[in-house]
């Protein structure tokens, strides 16, 4: 089977947001955060989006928490998933904090979020130009793969600026995050549209929060693209029913991509398909 029939599973585990009353399978500390992985890794996932919580579980960019987390994944048995550390884990850290655990552990990718937008009705979510020139640069130097995330259509526009300007490199990989307050609404309508726009060769996936999870599931598995799931994004199974765990929504994604005579890809299949620079680093 060709590269072509492969569909990566990004599973984002935990999120900056969600607590135990929202979902109480939510993992919260490394030791939570590993063996989720390793569940999910063993469903289908290829790729961990990883936010870190600090002792009172609110969002944190603290490096050691990143380290102990990415420790204990590859203490698991053969669990080569890629990890992709996310920069924005805490409104309040500082353009440094950011990028500071990218420098230190190098992860294969991590999340790049390409431009400034409200979040929800009352914070800002401030992705500056001279951050994102300075986040590119420690990605470059650093071997890791920025995950373009899309919250609309002009953000699309600032990644091609910066492709070609050479501030980041092709071909770039796009993750669409639609159904966030203060972003683009998760239809399927915006995500064909979206998709039509980013630059010949790139690779993307797609996640739709909440009720607009599962359309946007569908359409990217038959648009071609990859998909992402999570408590991160989605803390239900089905309407009023609570996901029991991520695992059990990789599951889920892991049998669509089959029932479309796809298959999941394996974390090497997807460092081949995304350029990554192979080998397990963090
Ligand atoms: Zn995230």
């Amino acid at each position: 089977m060709s590269l072509k029939d492969k569909t990566i599973i990004t599973v984002a585990v935990t999120g900056a947001w969600p607590s135990k009353k929202d979902n109480p399978s939510i993992p919260l500390t490394p030791a939570e955060i590993a063996e989720d992985v390793y569940a999910c890794w063993q469903a289908g996932a290829a790729i961990a989006h990883l936010h870190m919580r600090d002792d009172e579980g609110k969002g944190t960019m603290d490096v050691e928490k990143f380290k102990e987390t990415a420790r204990l994944i590859r203490e698991k048995k053969d669990c080569d998933i890629i990890l992709n550390f996310t920069t924005s884990g805490d409104l309040n850290a500082t353009d440094e904090t950011r990028q500071v655990h990218l420098k230190t552990l190098q992860p294969e990718m991590a999340s790049y979020d390409c431009g400034s937008m409200n979040w929800g009705h009352n914070a800002l979510f401030i992705n500056h130009p001279n951050f994102l020139e300075a986040l590119a640069k420690t990605m470059n130097e650093n071997g890791v793969k920025p995950e373009i995330e899309i919250f609309d259509a002009g953000m699309i526009y600032n990644a091609m600026y910066y492709l070609k300007k050479g501030v980041l490199q092709g071909p770039q990989h796009f993750q669409f995050v639609l159904g966030a307050a203060g972003g683009t609404d998760a239809t399927v309508e915006n995500l064909v549209y979206l998709k039509g726009l980013i630059p010949e060769g790139s690779t993307w996936s797609a996640l739709g929060t909440g009720k607009g999870h599962l359309p946007i599931l569908f359409a990217a598995i038959a648009m071609g693209g990859h998909v992402r799931v999570g408590l991160e994004d989605n803390v239900f199974y089905a309407k009023n029913q609570l996901a029991e765990n991520n695992a059990q929504l990789v599951a889920r994604a892991a049998r669509i991509i089959r029932e479309f005579n796809k298959t999941p890809a394996t974390p090497n299949e997807a460092r081949q398909i995304l350029g990554l620079k192979g080998g397990v680093t963090a």
